[in-house]
């Protein structure tokens, strides 16, 4: 019974910017728990290199190695998808970077191409999705976050407002598609060791800020994610939607 609430077989499980870190981590959990996987991201032989070490697993998995700004790019890859005949069941919109200066010195093409990354993108492959996913009455849709959902910190305006973006488009994506059957819900990671993070991993300074700030003493590592991951693309959370489930160390819940 428990098994089986958590159980992925038989469904496809879409992760964008999952070549490496956190998506990587999603990927490999998803298909542990039975999921066929699509890999993504932008550098070709990165999605190559993520899908060889889930075959050489014994898990079945295939490459979109698509840019998640580019539009005519995602339109082109979910109709691969559909001629090789493969529905997306799960759609994790992972895909995000970061950029890091004062507000005053962004310029309007960094903002944007942040938000494009890490909001737009979530919109347009999310509507293509839901699209086929309302076809057939059922889809499970999670949308990464980020404690930048809830909070501000300097240097970081662009990706705060993306992330607080992401926290309503969930809750849009929930009561547009609930009656369709589908469930969108969100992770909102703390900070955990990847690539992303490697400027502030290396930073004497910021490592004692969060020591003194996060509850568990320490960063977290990108497989705790899996296990969020797993129940919002399950069974398990059929009658969740719209949430945003925050797996931070106790970061949100400190003063
Ligand atoms: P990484 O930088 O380690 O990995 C990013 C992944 O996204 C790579 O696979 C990259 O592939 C892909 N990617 C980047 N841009 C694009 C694009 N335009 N199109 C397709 N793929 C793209 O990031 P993380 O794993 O750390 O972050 C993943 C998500 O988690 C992001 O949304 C991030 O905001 C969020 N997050 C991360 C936290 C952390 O502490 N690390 C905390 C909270 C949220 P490639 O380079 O080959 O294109």
């Amino acid at each position: 019974m428990s098994t089986s609430l958590f159980d992925l077989s038989g469904r496809t499980a879409l992760i964008t910017g999952s070549s490496r870190g956190l998506g990587r981590a999603i990927a490999e959990g998803m298909a542990k728990a039975g999921a066929r996987i699509v890999i993504n991201g932008t550098d070709p032989a990165r999605v190559e290199a993520a899908v060889a070490a889930l075959r050489a697993a014994g898990h079945a998995a295939k490459g979109a190695a698509f840019d998640v700004t580019d539009e005519a790019a995602v339109v082109a890859a979910f109709e691969r998808l559909d001629a090789g005949a493969i529905a997306v069941d799960i759609l994790v919109n992972n895909a995000g970077i970061q950029m890091r200066k004062p507000l005053v010195e962004f310029s309007s093409a960094e903002w944007r191409k942040v938000i494009e990354t890490n909001l737009t993108s979530a919109f347009i492959i999310g509507r293509e999705a839901a699209k086929r996913m309302i076809a057939r009455g059922r889809g499970k849709i999670i949308n990464i976050g980020s404690l930048a959902s809830e909070l501000a910190r300097p240097t970081i305006a662009p990706y705060t407002a993306a992330k607080g973006g992401i926290k309503n488009l969930t809750r849009s994506m929930a009561v547009e598609w609930a009656a369709s059957g589908i469930q969108a819900n969100a992770i909102g990671p703390g900070y955990m060791l990847t690539d992303m993070n490697q400027a502030l991993m290396d930073n004497a300074d910021f490592n004692s800020w969060l020591m003194s700030r996060v509850p568990s003493k320490r960063w977290g590592r990108p497989d705790e994610l899996v296990g969020a991951a797993i129940f919002l693309g399950s069974s398990a959370s059929d009658y969740v939607n719209g949430q945003v489930i925050y797996v931070d160390g106790g970061m949100l819940a400190a003063m």
